[in-house]
């Protein structure tokens, strides 16, 4: 309960929070021309949607890994949308007993999209009964216990399964390899998230301009959702305390306010990177060591910090551990000739 509360608190957390239920549904692109950015992954999916509609054949499964809040839910509804069929919406750590997946599995109508989220905190036990439901859409039950138990199968209907994953290294061999689409969502560039925010501003009625739409996405760390939150919390300053309308001025007074700079650091990241450069001489520094001196997860810190902060060119994942760049060291204002950098 702490935990989730400390991620509510954080205002640039990818993760998805209460707060940004209501919003997040107006918000979501319904086809792939409203989708922005991803523009090799949305090209990869068109010709592919197009081909099986033209064989008549539901979609093969899709993987789409990449950060969190990048849109891989938004995209699992845009191909069930574009497929023209239903869509149902699961995760792994919700499906705890085999018979919960098999009874997901056995009422789903042909074609459907079944949207497996963080699917790979599937148990290996359910996990089991995805291979012949993917491959041969049938699955082995086993009725009766003992001597007496017999094992059946039952037919599914020819679905397609999305599968998300913060990194597909996560899963198992087995299942990776039953998926035909695999996609890599990247961050997305500032100009690309401020296409969002204006989009977003425009469906919410609020009055935004380019550098005001610019200045919020910047501070974004490549990620819509973020983009979406920044975008609401600022509207709140500019219209209490300006004349309601976003232009740069609102939005970076408004910004650096909930102290997110204009790289969209917030003390989180700051505190991560000084504590490689002061307390490791820049790294490299394992990443346990360093969630331990943190007092954060490992997984937290490997899927949700790393990846913003490896894009602006401030940390290297290197084989012996995390390093700190130069660019890091500037961005601080930390002079690097004060502390000893190993270069081992
Ligand atoms: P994920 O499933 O990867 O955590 P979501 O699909 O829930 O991310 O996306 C989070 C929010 O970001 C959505 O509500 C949507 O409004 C917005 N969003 C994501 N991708 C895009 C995009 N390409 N264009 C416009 N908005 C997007």
């Amino acid at each position: 309960m702490i935990e989730e509360m400390d991620f509510e608190n954080r205002i640039v957390s990818p993760e998805y929070t209460y707060a940004d239920e209501e919003s997040e549904l107006s918000l979501r692109p319904r086809s792939l021309d409203e989708y922005i950015g991803q523009d090799k992954a949305k090209e990869n999916l068109s010709i592919y949607i197009k081909a099986a509609l033209q064989r008549k054949e539901p979609l093969d499964h899709v993987l789409l890994y990449g950060p969190p809040g990048l849109g891989k839910t938004t995209l699992s509804s845009i191909i069930a949308r574009e497929m023209g069929v239903n869509l149902r919406v699961t995760s792994g750590p919700a499906i705890e007993k085999q018979g919960d997946l098999v009874a997901i599995l056995t009422s789903l109508n042909e074609g459907d999209v079944l949207f497996i989220d963080e699917i790979h905190r599937l148990s290996r036990n359910v996990e089991e009964i995805l291979y012949p439901a993917m491959e041969d859409f049938s699955v082995d039950i086993i009725l009766g216990k003992g001597p007496s138990a017999r094992s059946i199968r039952l037919d599914v209907p020819h679905f397609t399964l999305v599968g998300a994953t913060t990194r597909s290294g996560q899963l198992t061999a087995p299942l990776r390899d039953r998926f035909g689409v695999l996609l890599r969502l990247e961050l997305y560039t500032p100009e690309q998230l401020a296409q969002i925010v204006t989009r977003s501003a425009g469906i919410l009625g609020i009055e935004i301009d380019n550098d005001g739409a610019l200045e919020i996405a910047s501070r974004s760390r490549g990620t819509p959702r973020i983009a979406n939150r920044l975008l609401k919390r600022v509207r709140d300053i500019a219209q209490v305390e300006f004349d309601g309308k976003i232009t740069y001025e609102t939005a970076s007074a408004a910004l650096s306010r909930f102290e997110i700079d204009e790289l969209g650091l917030d003390d989180f990241d700051r505190k991560m990177l000084t504590t490689i450069i002061q307390n490791y001489s820049g790294g490299p520094v394992g990443l346990d060591t360093l969630a331990a001196a943190l007092g954060e997860e490992a997984v937290t810190i490997e899927d949700v910090y790393e990846p913003y902060l490896m894009q602006l060119g401030f940390l290297n994942r290197t084989a012996r551990g995390r390093c700190a760049t130069k660019l890091a060291y500037e961005h601080l204002g930390i002079n690097d000739n004060s502390v000893q950098q190993s270069l081992f």
